[in-house]
C-alpha cells in the first residue's frame, strides 16, 4: 500500500467515527499548541476575559487545550470558541507564541463541519447572505436608495462625489471591503477622493465581492475558497500588481489569500500606502494647503492591522495624523485594545462585543478626546455603536474619511475623472 493509499484508508476509517484528520496546512497550527507551557499569561491579557469574566469565556489557554482532544469532542467548546474576537493579543503576549487565533479558526471549522447546529444562528444568517450575494451584508434592494444614502453621507461630511473608475491597466486595485461597499459608503468614496487627489492610477472591481474573511472566521472553508477564487479571477482580469484597502480585516485576509493562491500581488492598507508610497513630506504639503479647525483626536488601532500585520502601522497612523495642521493627537493608553467587533462576535453576541468596547470608550472619554479615528470601518461602526449606547457624545470617523476632509480636494486632479 502506498503512502497516499494508506492516508486515504486511515481517512475513510476515521470519518466513519466522525473524525476528520488534520490537513497538511493545519498541522503547523496544531503543533504550535504543543509549545504551550500552561503559564496562563494569555488569560490576563485577553480582552474578552477581562470584559465578561472567565465564567462566560474561559479564555485562550483553554481553547488551546481543546486541540489536545480528539476531533469529535470539539463541539463541547462551541459556546466559547465563537466568543473570541480573534484580536491576537494572546499570541502577542504568549512566551511560546502559541497561535490561538488560528487555533480558534481551526476549531470553528471543525465545529462547522461536524456540528453545524452548534454554530450561532447569527452566523448562519450571515452565511446565507454570503452564499446568496457574495457579500457580508444584504445589498440594497434599490440602487437609487443606495445612491441617495451615499449622497447624504457625503453631503454631511462636506465631501464631493466622483464617479467610479473601473479600468484595466491601473497600478492598484482599491478594495473597499463589504462594510464600505454596502454600509459605510463614505469610506469607499473618501478613498477614491484621496487616491484621485494624489494622482494614483487606481481601479475599482466590477461586481465587488467579499474577500472571504467572514467565511474563514465562521469555519466555512468551502465558501471562503469560493470567494477567494472569485477575487482571483477579477484581479487577473484587471491586471493589477497591488491592492489597497481601507478595511483592516480585508488587509490581513487578502494578504493570506494572495499567499495561499500563489499570486504575486502585494496588499497594503491605506495607512501603509499613504505612509510608504506617498510619503509624509508630500502629505504634509497637501495638508498645509487645506484648512481645518483644531480638534483633539484619539486613535483606535485595529487588531487586524497591528497584531495580524505589523505594529508599525500604528506609528504610521500617528505620523500621518501628526502632520495635519490643527490636529492634536491625545493618547488614551488603550488605542491598541480590541474594539470587540472582530471574530464575528458582534453578529451573535453584541453583549460581549459591547462589553469589550467599553474599555475603549471609557479611555477615550477620560483622555478628553473630541473625536476618535480608526483606520477600519468595522472598528469605527463598533466604537460608534458603543459610544451611542453609553451616551457618550464623541464623534467617530474612519481615518480615510478624516484624511479626505483635510486634503485640498478639487482642482486639476478631479478633471481627469
Ligand atoms: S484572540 Fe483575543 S479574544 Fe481570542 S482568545 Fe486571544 S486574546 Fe482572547
Ligand atoms: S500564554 Fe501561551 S504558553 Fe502561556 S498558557 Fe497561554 S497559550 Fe499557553
Amino acid at each position: 500500500m502506498s503512502e497516499e493509499e494508506a492516508y486515504e484508508f486511515v481517512k475513510t476509517t476515521l470519518s466513519k467515527e466522525g473524525i476528520v484528520p488534520y490537513a497538511q496546512d493545519e498541522l503547523k497550527t496544531v503543533s504550535s499548541v504543543e509549545a504551550c507551557i500552561n503559564c496562563g499569561i494569555c488569560i490576563n491579557y485577553c480582552p474578552v476575559v477581562r470584559a465578561v469574566g472567565v465564567d462566560m469565556f474561559t479564555g485562550p489557554r483553554s481553547i488551546a487545550m481543546e486541540l489536545s482532544r480528539s476531533p469529535p469532542e470539539f463541539w463541547s467548546c462551541a459556546d466559547k470558541v465563537y466568543l473570541c474576537t480573534g484580536c491576537g493579543t494572546c499570541r502577542e503576549v504568549c512566551p511560546r507564541r502559541v497561535d490561538i487565533p488560528e487555533v480558534v479558526n481551526l476549531v470553528r471549522s471543525r465545529v462547522f463541519s461536524t456540528r453545524p447546529d452548534l454554530v450561532p444562528k447569527g452566523l448562519h444568517l450571515l452565511r446565507e447572505i454570503l452564499l446568496r450575494h457574495s457579500l457580508a451584508f444584504e445589498p440594497w434592494a434599490d440602487p437609487a436608495d443606495k445612491a441617495d444614502s451615499r449622497a447624504l453621507r457625503l453631503e454631511r461630511l462636506g465631501l464631493p462625489s466622483i464617479p467610479d473608475r473601473i479600468e484595466s491597466g491601473a497600478d492598484i486595485l482599491y478594495f473597499p471591503g463589504c462594510q464600505a461597499e454596502e454600509r459605510a459608503q463614505e469610506v469607499r468614496e473618501a478613498a477614491k477622493l484621496v487616491l484621485e487627489h494624489l494622482g494614483v492610477r487606481y481601479t475599482l472591481m466590477r461586481d465587488f465581492n467579499c474577500c472571504g474573511l467572514p467565511a474563514r472566521l465562521m469555519g466555512d472553508r468551502a465558501t471562503q475558497q469560493r470567494l477567494a477564487e472569485q477575487i482571483k479571477t477579477k484581479i487577473k482580469s484587471l491586471g493589477v500588481r497591488e491592492i489597497v484597502t481601507t478595511c483592516a480585516g480585508c488587509a490581513s485576509n487578502l494578504s493570506s489569500v494572495m499567499d495561499e493562491m500563489g499570486l504575486d500581488i502585494h496588499v497594503l492598507h491605506m495607512v501603509e500606502f499613504l505612509f510608504e508610497r506617498i510619503g509624509i513630506d508630500r502629505l504634509s504639503d497637501e495638508f498645509r494647503r487645506a484648512s481645518g479647525s483644531p480638534v483633539r483626536v484619539a486613535v483606535h488601532d485595529p487588531c487586524h492591522l497591528i497584531r495580524h500585520i505589523s505594529r508599525v502601522l500604528a506609528e504610521h497612523s500617528l505620523k500621518i495624523l501628526s502632520c495635519i495642521p490643527g490636529v492634536d493627537v491625545v493618547l488614551t493608553g488603550k488605542s491598541d485594545s480590541c474594539c470587540g467587533g472582530g471574530g464575528l462576535v458582534s453578529h451573535h453576541s453584541s453583549v460581549t462585543a459591547d462589553a469589550v468596547t467599553r474599555e475603549n470608550v471609557v479611555a477615550i472619554f477620560n483622555a478628553g478626546a473630541e473625536r476618535v479615528v480608526a483606520p477600519c470601518p468595522l472598528c469605527t461602526a463598533q466604537i460608534e455603536r458603543s459610544m451611542f449606547r453609553s451616551d457618550v457624545a464623541i464623534e467617530v470617523d474612519d481615518l480615510t474619511v478624516f484624511i479626505a476632509q483635510r486634503l485640498p480636494l478639487g482642482g486639476d486632479s478631479f478633471a481627469k475623472v
